[in-house]
């Protein structure tokens, strides 16, 4: 399984030609802005500030890279769905994400978060069916499980699953940046994404 030494910003992009050139395996992260991404990221390669936790949502216009063990990249990909965004930009990072999505051959799948306490919205049903129909792999991730009690959570990832057309035995990660919780679990399937691409 893949653990996480080190992890080091490489650089930022919003069209394919200035993504990083080299052959390495990708994992891309999305999910509504302030769904908690950046906090899942910095969890997930233990560092503090390596992705910037947003303080105003939606600011992240780019898509940034991390190299991870000089073996993969992560990808932080702008969060949707902020609505005090004018329509022209949003139209802009659709296609930003899009491109990436449908284009990039280093793509290995993409880790698709959904906060738990909330129905997923039309951008994340959206999101989920363009990647199913474009047979892209992805994992879905139930952020911010610290804020649900255990026994309430079965009823927000049923919720998530039931909106979002998933079979009931869909695998949705629970994951707290706070206690931790669900990082395993998240390596063992990202790790399993990058040994399909081999
Ligand atoms: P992003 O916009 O998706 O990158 O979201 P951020 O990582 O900036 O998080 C948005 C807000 O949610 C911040 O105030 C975080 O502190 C909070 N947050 C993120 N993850 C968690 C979590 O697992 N538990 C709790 N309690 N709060 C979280």
């Amino acid at each position: 399984m893949v653990k996480i030494r080190n992890a080091e910003f490489v650089k930022s992009g919003v069209e394919l030609s200035q993504y990083p050139q080299e052959d390495i395996s990708e994992i891309a992260f999305a999910g509504r802005s302030n769904v908690g991404k950046s906090s899942l990221l910095n969890k997930l390669v233990r560092r503090k500030k390596l992705a910037r936790v947003s303080k105003q949502p939606g600011r992240t216009q780019t898509i940034n890279f991390f190299m991870v063990n000089e073996q993969f990249m992560l990808v932080d990909l702008p969060g949707y769905g902020f609505a005090r965004v004018p329509i022209s930009v949003k139209k802009q990072w659709g296609k930003m994400i899009e491109e990436y999505l449908s284009k990039r051959e280093q793509l290995r799948g993409v880790v698709l978060l959904l906060d738990i306490r909330h129905k997923p919205t039309e951008d994340d049903n959206q999101m989920v069916q363009w990647l199913v129909v474009n047979n892209i792999p992805v994992i879905l991730v139930a952020t911010k499980a610290d804020k649900v009690a255990k026994g309430k959570r079965q009823r927000q990832l049923s919720l998530i699953k039931r909106t979002l057309e998933l079979p009931a035995q869909q695998l949705v990660i629970e994951f707290s940046a706070d206690t931790g919780e669900g990082k395993e679990l998240l390596l063992q399937g990202i790790s399993e994404l990058l040994s399909e691409g081999l």
